[in-house]
């Protein structure tokens, strides 16, 4: 990216000069922009901050009671020295946005995290028009094909059904934000009781109050007779896994939702009995269609598999460049921090 772009990657994150602004900026600056509140978009530490209203709540969760927060609802229009911002849906998780940014006719989208596949807990992800967009390439290789949701939601289902047969008790790890309301809002609540984690509890309380249908949960600390466990659903981050967290639950059967569970090996590696293929990201041909669907004169790719998103662009008529390489160095502790997303590191 040129000096002269209107947004341009510095050290701190994304930038705008003109709007004096930083996108998900991961080093204190005065304004910051955010897309969303997962932990590698939502630092601390900035002196403003705006966010999309529909996600409020969790960045106050997130950022914490000091934090200066103002919010702004998808569609509406900021206008800051001249440059004109909106929020518009990203589809990732609970008031996820891609970042509209406008100025003398020139328009950027910077989309954050994304998917295309449908969710019942956020907006759906909205295309835009734009010169230049930035992507995200997490999941940007071939062989990552999301599986229909509603055949991994029977796949869970059964799953806990038949452990519930056999009086265990199912632990399923999912992203404390995004993911795991997505499961409880998915599955069939009918077949049993569910059970929270702490670090999940809080942000399924958050995602209730910003008007998403939920079945009934419980956090797991407030059970007193361990007997209730028996033939449950317990939604936990993935740092519960293989914890001593898990003892309390006797007999238990232990699932992973996530992207990764599509690659041979993920689920051993994880050390968890059972894998379901479910993602907040665009999967390969949710990456295309994203990318072609905006008609821009050039795609930046940032986070994840990078040359390769690059290389189909430009092979298929259209203008990529990476975000990175202009980075040098310090793209790789952007990559590390970027990361931390499927780490998880909540702990209740
Ligand atoms: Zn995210
Ligand atoms: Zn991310």
């Amino acid at each position: 990216m040129k000096s002269k772009s209107l947004v341009n990657l510095t050290n701190k994150g994304l930038y705008c000069e003109q709007g004096d602004f930083y996108i998900d900026p991961w080093q204190p600056v005065k304004k910051a922009i955010l897309t969303h509140a997962h932990a590698d978009h939502t630092y601390r530490g900035n002196q403003d901050y705006l966010v999309p209203r529909e996600g409020e709540r969790l960045s106050r969760i997130r950022l914490g009671d000091e934090a200066k927060i103002s919010s702004m609802s998808y569609g509406e229009r900021l206008d800051i020295n001249g440059v004109k911002i909106s929020f518009h849906p990203a589809g990732h998780v609970l008031g996820s946005a891609q970042i509209r940014v406008e100025y003398k006719g020139e328009i950027w989208v910077a989309s954050g995290d994304y998917k295309l596949t449908p969710d019942a807990t956020c907006a759906a992800f909205e295309h835009i028009r734009c010169h230049n967009f930035i992507t995200e390439a997490t999941f940007a290789l071939p062989i990552y094909r999301w599986t229909p949701t509603e055949i991994v939601f029977e796949e869970i289902n059964d799953w806990w059904r038949r452990n519930q047969e056999r009086e265990k008790v199912s632990v399923i790890f999912a992203y404390s934000l995004g993911k795991a309301q997505r499961v409880m809002n998915g599955i069939d609540s009918s077949i049993g009781k569910i059970f929270t984690h702490g670090a999940v509890e809080r942000l399924t309380q958050a995602y209730r109050e910003s008007g998403v249908d939920l079945p009934e949960t419980k956090y797991v600390g407030a059970v007193e007779n361990k007997k209730d466990f028996i033939g449950s659903l317990i939604v936990a981050p993935p740092s519960a896994a293989g914890s001593i967290w898990l003892r309390r639950f006797g007999a238990h059967s232990t699932g992973f939702a996530s992207g990764w569970m599509i690659v041979r090996g993920a689920r051993r590696q994880k050390a968890v009995d059972r894998g379901f293929v479910l993602s907040d990201h665009a999967d390969w041909t949710e990456l295309q269609t994203a990318i072609k669907e905006t008609h821009a004169e050039m795609i930046y790719v940032t986070h994840g598999f990078i040359p390769e998103l690059v290389r189909w662009i430009n092979e298929n008529g259209m203008n990529a460049k990476p975000l990175k390489s202009q980075f040098g160095e310090e793209a790789d502790e952007l990559d590390d921090v970027l990361s931390t997303e499927f780490v998880d590191k909540i702990i209740e």
